[in-house]
């Protein structure tokens, strides 16, 4: 995937900010749970949604519920909500959390938009160019290079590092070989 000039330099920086914000270290783990408060974005279990039908539970709960991670709703105020799916793994979560979110961050603008059928919150869909940076600013901001090397620094093994960020094994070390920061560390050794 091609990015445009500056955007993972611009990734690293948001999730720098938004850490600094949140009085965090650049290096610290940052939950999704943070992030949503830092935007002001509701986190929803899907039965805490109102006129959440039963039959429609069961589908998103038990008979879908591979299906689908996350939806971003927009509420009628202009403050989002996320739903998300609890049937998956904490790790999971965290990275569709993150990817919801940093649609937002992103500013991204829906390229479909579904209403409820009382108008109350919209549904929205990106186009695939602003689903890879998402995913992108997703990975950044649970693991932004800094932490990647810290991480290395502190021999942390990976399972350590993953846990300690929230994050699976796989997107560990997803993160280390897109970021370069494998090369880096092998150079200053
Ligand atoms: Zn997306």
């Amino acid at each position: 995937m091609a990015f445009e000039r500056g955007f993972k330099t611009r990734c690293e920086n948001l999730a720098e900010t938004v850490r600094k914000d949140l009085g965090l270290e650049p290096d610290a783990p940052l939950a999704p749970e943070s992030l949503a408060g830092y935007l002001r974005i509701q986190l929803l279990h899907p039965k805490d949604l109102p006129e959440m039908s039963a039959s429609a539970l069961e589908a998103l709960l038990v008979t879908d519920a591979d299906d689908w991670s996350a939806l971003t709703l927009g509420g009628e105020d202009g403050r989002s909500l996320i739903i998300f799916n609890p049937t998956h793994s904490a790790a999971r979560r965290a990275s569709d959390l993150s990817h919801e979110m940093s649609h937002l961050l992103l500013r991204h603008a829906p390229s479909t938009l579904m209403f409820s059928p009382d108008g109350t919150w919209t549904l929205r869909s990106f186009d695939a160019a602003q689903e890879d940076e998402a995913n992108w600013l997703a990975g950044c901001l649970l693991l932004p290079r800094v932490a990647l090397l810290a991480a290395m620094r502190q021999r942390l093994t990976d399972e350590v590092a993953a846990t300690r960020f929230g994050v699976s094994s796989q997107m560990l070390r997803y993160r280390r070989g897109v970021t370069g920061v494998e090369r880096q560390a092998a150079r200053s050794r």
